[in-house]
């Protein structure tokens, strides 16, 4: 290949990788392309070349595709976080669908007739922008030595101001302005993580999309916020604020928050709803940020997991507890099992909040806790769901799930080359997949959730919910 880095060429984007970069071919050799979308013709310079492909950046688009659109964001190039933004939400949907059915045929080794057979379209939004109901946002200085807020550029550490995230809530942009007013009258300087030196690192805005209540957290490089009670007095102004707040972070690393959170303001804790069960949620609880989709999702999950009344529901990866709750109603008993101990005393609460009395939490890993209690305690599951991390289930978890025969199998992923993975081997030990459902919980972001049933293949009428906790089948 006569082709060398710098060199520019003209490509027709014929395709898109699973990172939302356009794919064309020179000679034969595919080139993958930021910012390129499916139906350019662009005009590119090569960046990279490796044996059989390459690399290039986008310099000129020469005749754009049908599915390109106007970007909300002026920086969507600039800050990463949206890849898919300039195209069309319309075709955003179809290609995260694809991505999940190839995946599944690909690594999963399912054919096409069985999945296009079983799937049902992919659940997008009516509004797709603003939907996050939380937003970290860094704080840096400017070349003029002014306070900034904004988003690390690309991969990189430096900020480009910007605080009015397209995906974000609309208050986000009167409290960062607010706080960078206070940072200027009194002098207090962004921190500087080359130096050290410097207080304000990063400001956390959660809002409850149910309630809209507001909670601010900052994170500082410093035991104490002078002129609190000036930050306090403007920012307590903003309707539905309930809970000011700041984290102390003393040290170099990328992790946002600090362990502690220290209240200045407000109850600490802003409550939300999704459907009719409320949470809870301080500045470091985990939350799903997309309220509106995450309740699509849970409601899915209920819908595939068919509930009479008189099952035992296992919730594998539970988190704070929250599909175990919207499965509860439906359930005779629901236990959920998580690594994360705060986790499960936030899953306790909210299930205590809530009046739900049939569901029990367990703190462990998914592999351990389940073959511990199956082949101790000989628990039995009529239907499991798990919703593991980007990595799937441990195979031990996958073998313990396959012994203990539950009639269904609800399995959420945020990752369906591992979610393949994983249904291949339970599509081996005896289980069918029935649905299929891809779910948009991140527009405009190359992420999807997708939603599989399964259920025991020849599935002998079993009776369920004979036993109490733990008893024998
Ligand atoms: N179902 C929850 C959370 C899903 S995210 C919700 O919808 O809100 C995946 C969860 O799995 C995280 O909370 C993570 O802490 C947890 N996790 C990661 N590895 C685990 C393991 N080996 N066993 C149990 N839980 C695990």
């Amino acid at each position: 290949m006569e082709y060398k880095k710098n060199d520019i060429v003209v490509v027709e984007i014929e395709d898109m990788g699973e990172g939302g970069e356009g794919i064309g071919k020179i000679e034969g050799f595919p080139l993958f392309i930021k910012d390129a979308l499916l139906g350019d013709t662009i005009e590119a310079r090569i960046t990279k070349m490796k044996k059989g492909y390459g690399y290039a950046r986008l310099e000129k688009v020469i005749s754009p595709s049908s599915f390109r659109v106007e970007p909300m964001c002026e920086f969507h190039r600039q800050c990463g976080g949206c890849q898919l933004q300039a195209l069309s939400y319309e075709k955003q949907l179809a290609f995260k669908e694809n991505k999940v059915e190839n995946n599944l045929m690909r690594l999963g080794g399912f054919s096409r007739e069985v999945l296009e057979a079983r799937k049902e379209p992919i659940v997008g939004m009516e509004e797709c922008f603003h939907y996050r109901n939380k937003a970290q946002f860094p704080v840096g200085t400017d070349k003029e030595g002014n306070s900034v807020a904004g988003f690390y550029a690309g991969r990189t550490h430096s900020i480009i101001p910007n605080t009015d995230c397209a995906l974000g809530a609309y208050e986000n942009k009167e409290i960062l302005e607010i706080v960078l007013e206070y940072m200027e009258e009194y002098r207090i300087a962004a921190y500087d993580e080359t130096t050290g030196k410097g207080l304000i690192r990063h400001v956390l805005i959660r809002k409850g999309f149910a309630t809209g209540e507001l909670m601010v957290c900052l994170v500082i490089n410093g035991k104490k916020l002078p002129g609190k009670e000036a930050l306090i007095e403007k920012l307590s102004r903003i309707p539905n604020m309930t809970s000011l707040s700041y984290s102390i972070n003393q040290k170099n690393t990328n992790v946002i928050m600090g362990e502690e959170i220290q209240l200045l303001w407000g109850s600490g804790t802003i409550e939300d709803r999704i459907g009719d069960i409320s949470f809870l949620i301080s500045p470091l609880s985990f939350y799903q940020v997309n309220p509106v989709q995450t309740k699509r999702l849970y409601e899915l999950a209920v819908e595939y997991a068919s509930l009479k009344g008189n099952e035992t529901v296992w919730d594998l990866y539970c988190g704070i507890g929250t599909i175990s709750l919207f499965m509860a109603k439906g359930a005779r008993q629901v236990c959920g099992v998580e690594i994360i101990p705060q986790a499960i005393e936030d899953a306790k609460v909210n299930a205590a909040r809530n009046n739900i009395r049939n569901v029990q939490f367990f703190a462990g890993k998914a592999e351990e806790v389940l073959p511990e209690k199956y082949t101790r305690d000989h628990i039995r599951a009529d239907v499991i769901v798990v919703d593991p991390p980007r990595k799937g289930c441990d195979e031990k978890c996958l073998q313990t799930m396959l012994a203990m025969k539950p009639e269904r199998i609800v399995y959420v992923s945020c990752n369906s080359a591992t979610l393949a993975r994983d249904l291949k081997v339970l599509a081996k030990g005896g289980y069918e997949l029935k649905r299929w459902r891809a779910v948009d919980m991140f527009p405009h972001t190359v992420h999807v959730e997708t939603v599989v049933l399964l259920s025991e293949e020849k599935s002998t009428c079993r009776r369920s919910g004979q036993s109490t906790w733990g008893g024998r089948r």
